[in-house]
């Protein structure tokens, strides 16, 4: 059992998996935050329309599902970050 980063509870395994269901890849191995401190949002996706992860402290809705955002650093070797560039062409 790991605690939470951000308010140090013990952080309930069972409990974070279920908040983090919608999201594709990402396991509750990937988070060191508490079902409590972790933000999921369903259908917002650019991409796929898939639930995004909100980062800690962001208070923008992200763009990208994690699961996007590393296709696209697989795909281009360039991080987009959450947010979808402004500027396309
Ligand atoms: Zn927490
Ligand atoms: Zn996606």
């Amino acid at each position: 059992m790991k605690p939470c980063q951000n308010c140090q509870t013990v952080i309930d395994e069972y409990v974070l998996d279920k908040k983090l269901e919608p999201l594709r890849d990402l396991t509750v191995d990937d988070f060191n935050v508490c079902a409590n401190c972790a933000t999921v949002v369903d259908d917002a996706c650019v991409e796929c329309g898939g639930a995004v992860y909100v980062p800690r402290g962001d208070s923008n809705v992200p763009d990208f599902c994690p699961a996007c955002r590393s296709e696209r650093i697989e795909q281009t070797g360039h991080d987009p970050g959450w947010h979808r560039d402004p500027i396309s062409t």
